[in-house]
C-alpha cells in the first residue's frame, strides 16, 4: 500500500499552513517530516488522517481516496497527548480496541506484549494520572499500534522523552516497519529523523523546502538557512 500526497495545500482564513505538499510512502518504509513550530506537520497529519479537508490536492492509498480507508487500519499518536486520567489503563486500551473492532483477548495479549517490552508490566491496572508524562506517552503509543495498523503515523512521538524511552520508542518503531507497517511521523529535530527514515521532508512555514532520499536531504540541508531545531 503506498501513500501518496500530490500537490497537497490547507489554507485556514488567510494562513496558509501547507502549501503543495508532494509526499510518497510506500508499504514498509518510515517518512519523516521535519519541521519547527508552526511548519505545517499536524495540519499534514490531519489532513492525511481526513480530519480537515485539504484545500487543494489529492492524497490517496493504492489508488484510492484516502479518506474511505477503515480506521483500523490506521494508528495514531496525536501531538496532544490524552488519556483518561482515571481510567485503568487495561480498561482505556480494552475499551479503544473494542472500538477497533478487536477482540478483547488480542487487545490483552498486544498490550501486555508492549507493556512487557517497555518494561513496565506493572502499570497493566494503573491509572494515568499517577503515571508521568513519558509514561503516558508509552501507554498512547500502544493505543496507537496495537491494533497491528498498515499505516502508523506519529506526531512528535519522541518529544519530551528522555533517552532511555526514546530508545525504546525507536526500537519499537524500527521492528513495526520491519514486519512492514508504513510509518510517517514528524520532529523537531533531525537526527531523530535520520536515523529512522528512508526519505525525509524538510517543512518550513508550510512549504516543503527538501525532501528525499536521506542522502539528498542531507546534501540539500546544508545549503538552506532555515531551522528546525525548536524545542
Ligand atoms: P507544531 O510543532 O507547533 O505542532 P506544526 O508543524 O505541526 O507545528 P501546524 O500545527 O500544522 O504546524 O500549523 C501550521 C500553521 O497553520 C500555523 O501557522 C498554525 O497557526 C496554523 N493553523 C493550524 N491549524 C489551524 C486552524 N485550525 N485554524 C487556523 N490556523 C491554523
Amino acid at each position: 500500500m503506498t501513500l501518496i500526497l500530490d500537490q497537497v495545500s490547507k489554507k485556514f482564513a488567510d494562513v496558509q499552513a501547507v502549501q503543495r505538499i508532494n509526499l510518497k510512502l510506500p508499504k514498509g518504509e518510515i517518512f519523516g517530516i521535519v519541521g519547527a513550530n508552526g511548519a505545517g506537520k499536524t495540519t499534514t497529519f490531519r489532513m492525511i488522517l481526513g480530519l480537515i479537508e485539504p484545500s487543494e490536492g489529492k492524497i490517496t492509498w493504492e489508488g484510492n481516496q484516502f479518506k474511505n480507508v477503515v480506521s483500523s487500519k490506521i494508528g495514531y499518536l496525536p501531538e496532544e497527548r490524552g488519556l483518561y486520567p482515571k481510567l485503568k489503563v487495561k480498561d482505556q486500551l480494552i475499551y479503544l480496541g473494542r472500538l477497533r473492532g478487536m477482540k478483547r483477548q488480542e487487545v490483552v495479549r498486544q498490550v501486555r506484549y508492549w507493556l512487557d517490552r517497555f518494561n513496565v508490566p506493572e502499570f497493566y491496572t494503573k491509572k494515568p494520572e499517577s503515571l508521568s508524562k513519558g509514561n503516558q506517552q508509552k501507554i498512547q503509543f500502544i493505543a496507537a499500534v496495537m491494533h497491528r495498523p498498515e499505516l502508523l503515523i506519529l506526531d512528535e512521538p519522541f518529544s519530551g522523552l528522555d533517552p532511555l524511552n526514546v530508545a525504546l520508542l525507536k526500537n519499537a518503531v524500527v521492528d513495526l516497519k520491519n514486519s512492514g507497517t508504513s510509518i510517517l511521523f514528524s520532529s523537531h529535530r533531525m537526527e531523530h529523523v535520520e536515523e529512522l527514515c528512508e526519505h525525509i521532508s524538510i517543512l518550513h512555514r508550510g512549504q516543503q523546502v527538501v525532501h528525499g532520499s536521506l542522502k539528498e536531504v542531507k546534501r540539500d540541508f546544508g545549503k538552506l538557512n532555515v531551522t528546525v531545531h525548536a524545542d
